[in-house]
């Protein structure tokens, strides 16, 4: 009877940890290097890594193309990958006290937290083919791309970078949209950004 009474439990708890996708104990599971292994989305095949980022990112079954990082193009678009980033200190803030299904800052914590990006935009500044360059590029993981008013800002300065650098100046866009937790303050963004461009077209 005691017997009996023990093995459904362990049976539980063996299930709970499959659940989770935890095959192996979390020790060595944590010492096994991130993403060795990637699976196309589309038709699921399983190519290594390393391979998949030398094919541009692209599949080399079925030719889908993955959705790229700020960091992925600029190591694909700069000169031997090398480049500088710039504006990382200029952080979203809270301005209206938004609150959907998380407060907005949660939401930014969250996002910075499974991103590992400070905010949906990131700037760099590197060379192609010995031409200076920096390119302002969105990255879409961060709360849809959208475009809240420190995107806006590294945009805004970037574009100041360039002209005071003599630089070209790139722009990859990958935007959702405005950011609606902060309103009309990212709306702003638009009239500012568009601004400086003007700027730069005249520099
Ligand atoms: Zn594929």
């Amino acid at each position: 009877m005691e017997y009996e009474l023990e093995e459904p439990e362990n049976n539980k708890k063996w299930w709970k940890r499959a659940k989770k996708g935890v095959e192996t104990p979390t020790n060595s599971k944590m010492e096994t290097p991130d993403g060795i292994w990637h699976q196309c989305k589309k038709c699921k095949t399983t190519m290594l890594s390393k391979n998949h980022a030398e094919n541009l990112f692209v599949c080399s079954k079925c030719g889908y193309n993955d959705r790229l990082s700020s960091e992925q193009y600029f190591q694909i678009l700069f000169d031997e990958g090398q480049y500088d980033v710039f504006f990382e200190n200029i952080l979203p803030t809270d301005k209206l006290n938004f609150v959907d299904e998380l407060p907005y800052p949660k939401r930014l914590e969250k996002a910075q937290a499974t991103t590992g990006l400070t905010e949906a935009l990131k700037v760099g500044k590197g060379t192609i083919q010995g031409i200076p360059l920096v390119i302002a590029c969105m990255d879409f993981s961060f709360i849809g791309g959208s475009m809240g008013s420190v995107v806006g800002e590294r945009i805004s300065k970037g574009i100041d970078e360039a002209i005071r650098s003599k630089s070209a100046f790139m722009i990859i866009s990958k935007s959702g949209g405005a950011r609606m937790m902060e309103s009309a303050f990212s709306l702003m963004q638009m009239a500012k950004t568009s601004a400086k461009l003007t700027q730069l077209a005249e520099a």
